[in-house]
C-alpha cells in the first residue's frame, strides 16, 4: 500500500535538501500533490496482469495476435525521470486469446511501477506465457527516457528498443520476421 505521509515528507526533505523554502506558496501544496500524482503513476504496484487475463476466449483459429502501438508512460527507477513510448504486443494462440483490451491493461500494469524497459519488456512476455499458455510471444518496447534527454548525454528524439522473445518465437527467425513484418518495419 502506498504511505501517502512518507511521500510527502520525502518530498519535503527532497525540496529542503535542494535549498528551497518549502513554505512558500508554490511549493506549499507540493508534497500532497506528488504523493497523489505517485499513488496513480506507481499504481500497477497493487497490481497483477491476472486480473486482466484471466478471462480468455476458445479459438481455433491459431494465428500471430499483434497488438501494436501501445502508448504507456512509465517511471525509470533509476532516476525516478518518466520514460514513454509505444509497446508491439505479439502471441501465437493455443486455443485460447484474450480480449484485445486486456494486452493494453498488462502494460499498464507494469509500466505503473519504478522500472526498468529490459524489464517491462520480460514481463508483458512472462505475464502473456503464464496467463494464456501461448504457443509462443514476442514483445518490443521503443521509448524515449528523459533521463537520456533532459540531463547527460542529452539526445532528444532518441529511442530505446527492446525486445525479448518467448516460446515457438525464440529461434524461429520466419516468426519474427512475421512479426516485424506486421509491424511494419
Ligand atoms: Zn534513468
Amino acid at each position: 500500500m502506498i504511505d501517502r505521509e512518507k511521500i510527502e515528507a520525502g518530498v519535503r526533505l527532497l525540496l529542503e535538501g535542494m535549498g528551497e523554502d518549502v513554505n512558500r506558496e508554490g511549493l506549499l501544496e507540493t508534497p500532497k500533490r506528488i504523493a497523489r500524482m505517485y499513488e496513480e503513476i506507481f499504481a500497477g504496484l497493487e497490481q497483477t496482469p491476472k486480473e486482466h487475463l484471466s478471462k480468455t476466449f476458445s479459438v481455433t483459429d491459431n494465428g500471430m495476435v499483434l497488438e501494436k502501438d501501445i502508448v504507456f508512460y512509465s517511471t525509470c527507477e533509476h532516476h525516478l525521470l518518466p520514460f514513454y513510448g509505444k509497446a508491439h504486443v505479439a502471441y501465437i494462440p493455443d486455443g485460447k486469446v484474450a480480449g484485445l483490451s486486456k494486452l493494453a491493461r498488462t502494460v499498464e500494469v507494469y509500466a505503473r511501477r519504478p522500472q526498468l524497459q529490459e524489464r517491462l519488456t520480460a514481463q508483458i512476455a512472462d505475464a502473456l506465457m503464464e496467463c494464456l499458455k501461448p504457443a509462443g510471444a514476442m514483445v518490443m518496447i521503443e521509448a524515449e527516457h528523459m533521463c537520456m534527454t533532459m540531463r547527460g548525454v542529452k539526445k532528444p528524439g532518441s529511442q530505446t528498443v527492446t525486445y525479448v522473445t518467448r516460446g515457438c518465437f525464440t529461434d524461429n527467425e520466419k516468426l519474427q520476421a512475421d512479426f516485424w513484418r506486421m509491424l511494419g518495419r
